[in-house]
């Protein structure tokens, strides 16, 4: 079983799950887009009930393009997007990769929202990519 843990930028916030990531995924839609601040999300997907948080999160709830809220959770001093959770897709904490401690065994096997994506990006890998979600 797989020992995943991370926090946010200050400290505030660590987290810890030992769970096995059910998907790893970048995501392009233009909302994790403005989340992170960056030009795409990766995020590692664990069961939620193994998710143990230490510290204070802040929550920003918006409808995501299944017509379900998407609860985008935050540290509220240093403001790194830590997790998000889809009312669409529940059980399943997606973490944001780049809040991991160790990030070297992050391998995304799919993108999503690949019309919303920069025109720049270009990614490496062997990833399957859907022009929205998979389903
Ligand atoms: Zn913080
Ligand atoms: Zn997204």
């Amino acid at each position: 079983m797989a020992h995943i843990e991370g926090g946010c930028l200050c400290g505030r916030v660590r987290y810890r799950a030992d769970a096995e990531p059910a998907f790893i995924s970048i995501c392009h839609c233009t909302d994790c887009q403005k989340f992170s601040g960056s030009a795409f999300a990766t995020v590692v997907s664990v069961p939620g009930p193994a998710l143990q948080v230490s510290g204070t999160l802040k929550t920003f709830t918006k409808t995501g393009s299944s017509g379900k809220p998407i609860h985008r959770r935050f540290c509220p001093e240093c403001g790194s997007g830590i997790v998000e959770e889809a009312d669409a897709l529940p059980g399943i904490a997606m973490l944001n990769a780049g809040s991991l401690d160790d990030r070297t065994w992050v391998k995304p096997h799919s993108q999503i929202y690949c019309d919303s994506a920069q025109p720049w990006v270009r990614l490496g890998g062997e990833m399957k990519r859907f022009s929205k979600t998979p389903g």
